[in-house]
């Protein structure tokens, strides 16, 4: 398409959070672009065996819609990847929300024009709209990092991202398979891998925490006593940092014996409730002493579950506090390593080099593979942003203004970009508090931002660079009030080599977080400029 259309509204994303922006926005004239060929974002793209959310579902589910929550059944306590691409197709169904998203049609290009206060947004199929506002629902997760390793080319096998698995699967039978990274992707991935292929070899740069998901059929009296209390329990959960009804303890490691301690630890290892172990002891992620303790606790159970010892020893992280990356959640991953088909391959002391003809070379070894899977993340927070050549006032381009990593006054707007609202924005809580209802939540704030700029006849919102390193400051202090800043994760942006950028995630909790938005919202949109 080659003319140029006009909108008030551009949302960019059609995953759970820019589905829910269009049914809100919906009295408003709205386009949602989708790089995807679906709806779901996340649970589109990321379709590899495994793939599961590490959330219970009654609890990672739209609030907004009291009939969807108690209608809608999720078969399993966490959902798998296919469950809830099922949910969110149909809630898109439900809501009437397809005709206003064009699939398969991401943004490539956006420039602000600053004497008629409108966005001019371009697309991969060439769509042009002129626009007042554009939401960018991009995810925080959405941007595959795949290494710059040489040889891609000459690999006469199937190389495969896990953020962009094939939509009809793949068949492993008789395959040699060589999986890159051990974070939560490929610590899912792994167990499911191992039993499908015929070998499976798997290069561990740095290793992870993980706990027992505790996966089972959803319970009938949970699914009940959630239905019969779902305002209430949304309620708590927002009250809560996390945004989750996880029991926190309030008690300090230090106040335990040895005994009580180690205790608690296993009832939070077996309680089937993901992200419980870091949540035992109240200053688990600002004492390191108390941090070591559910350390060792963690290898002592590597170690138990994994019976050849130099396997175990290589499996125990030993360089990070434990929650100060995002802990992984696994079904059966330390068990897949007493298969007779599967090898651990230390990449930190023998980095992966390239790509060679028949599979792939490090500085010690070569290794045949038919199908190298790469689990090697996100550029996350940023990354779907800069990805798209973005143009504020002035002709400043937002990769320029983010070169030393992102800011954003609340993480909402950026200083120079009027009228472009992020949801999950860098320096918001991201994947510290439960995303499917924060998404809702800041929807719902800048919905209410629209609302009051329309009218109070405003045609422009932008921030200060002061406000914007107001916001940083907050971020930065409350991460080095905890053990966060001594892991390398997507986090901190250190998991790309090269990319530069401090802490990333906003760490006070939610319920702090979003009385600081109310608070500068009421308090005549401080730290923005409307004009
Ligand atoms: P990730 O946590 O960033 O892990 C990427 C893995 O690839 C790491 O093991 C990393 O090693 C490795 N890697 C990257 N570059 C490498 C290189 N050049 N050489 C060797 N190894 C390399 O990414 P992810 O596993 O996709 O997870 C990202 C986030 O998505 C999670 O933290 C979580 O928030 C979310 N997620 C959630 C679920 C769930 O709900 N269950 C599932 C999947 C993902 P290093 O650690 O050494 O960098």
């Amino acid at each position: 398409m080659s003319d140029i259309e006009t909108a008030d509204i551009v949302i960019i994303g059609a995953g759970f959070s820019g589905l829910y922006a269009l049914h809100k926005l919906r009295d408003h004239d709205v386009i949602c672009f989708e790089a995807g060929a679906g709806v779901g974002g996340t649970w589109y793209w990321n379709r590899y065996p495994g793939a599961r959310v590490d959330i219970p579902s009654m609890e990672y589910s739209y609030s907004f819609d009291d009939d969807l929550q108690q209608e809608w059944r999720w078969p399993e306590m966490f959902s798998a990847q296919p469950e809830l691409e099922r949910y969110v197709n149909h809630v898109a169904d439900r809501f009437a929300l397809r005709d206003r998203i064009r699939l398969s049609n991401g943004v490539e290009r956006m420039r602000f024009d600053e004497t008629a206060n409108r966005w001019h947004v371009h697309t991969v199929k060439g769509d042009h709209v002129v626009c007042k506002y554009v939401v960018a629902a991009t995810g925080a997760l959405s941007a595959p990092n795949s290494p710059p390793w040489p040889g891609r080319e000459r690999f006469q096998g199937e190389i495969l991202h896990t953020a962009a698995w094939p939509t009809d699967g793949i068949d492993l039978t008789g395959k040699r398979v060589g999986l890159i990274g051990t974070g939560s992707t490929g610590i899912q991935l792994a167990p499911l891998l191992a039993e499908q292929a015929e070998h499976l070899t798997i290069f561990q740069r740095t290793p992870a925490f993980s706990m027992p998901s505790g996966n089972r059929p959803m319970d009938p009296e949970h699914e009940r006593e959630w239905k019969e209390n779902y305002p209430e329990r949304r309620q708590k959960m927002l009250q809560s940092p996390g945004v989750s009804l996880l029991e926190r303890s309030s008690v300090a490691c230090s106040e335990y014996s040895e005994e009580e301690r180690q205790q608690l630890l296993e009832e939070a290892w077996t309680s089937q409730s993901a992200f419980q172990l870091l949540l035992t002891f109240s200053d688990i992620m600002t004492n390191k002493e108390a941090n070591d303790v559910v350390c060792e606790f963690v290898r002592g159970k590597i170690r138990s579950i994994v019976k050849d010892p130099a396997t175990a020893d290589l499996l125990c992280p030993k360089t990070y506090p434990i929650g100060a990356k995002r802990l992984c959640i696994d079904n059966g991953y330390f068990e897949t390593f007493n298969r007779d088909n599967v090898a651990l391959v230390d990449a930190k002391s023998a980095p992966i080099v390239e790509f060679t003809e028949t599979g792939l070379r490090t500085t010690e070894a070569d290794y045949d593979l038919d199908i190298v899977v790469t689990a090697t993340g996100f550029d996350a927070i940023t990354g779907a942003m800069t990805r798209i050549d973005i143009e504020g006032i002035d002709g400043r381009k937002l990769t320029d203004k983010w070169a030393d990593g992102p800011t954003a006054w609340l993480g909402l707007v950026v200083a120079g970009f009027p009228n472009l609202l992020m949801i999950h924005g860098p320096l918001t809580p991201g994947a510290q508090a439960q995303m499917l209802m924060v998404g809702e939540w800041q929807v719902n704030l800048v919905a209410d931002i629209i609302a009051s700029l329309e009218r109070d006849g405003y045609s422009r919102i932008d921030t200060t660079e002061e406000a914007e390193g107001w916001w940083a400051e907050e971020v930065d202090m409350l991460s080095r009030n905890t053990l966060h800043s001594l892991a390398d994760s997507w986090y901190n942006a250190k998991n790309i080599e090269g990319k530069r950028g401090g802490f990333m995630i906003y760490v006070g909790g939610f319920p702090r977080f979003a009385q600081l938005n109310e608070e500068a919202i009421g308090n005549d949109f401080k730290g923005f400029v409307r004009s």
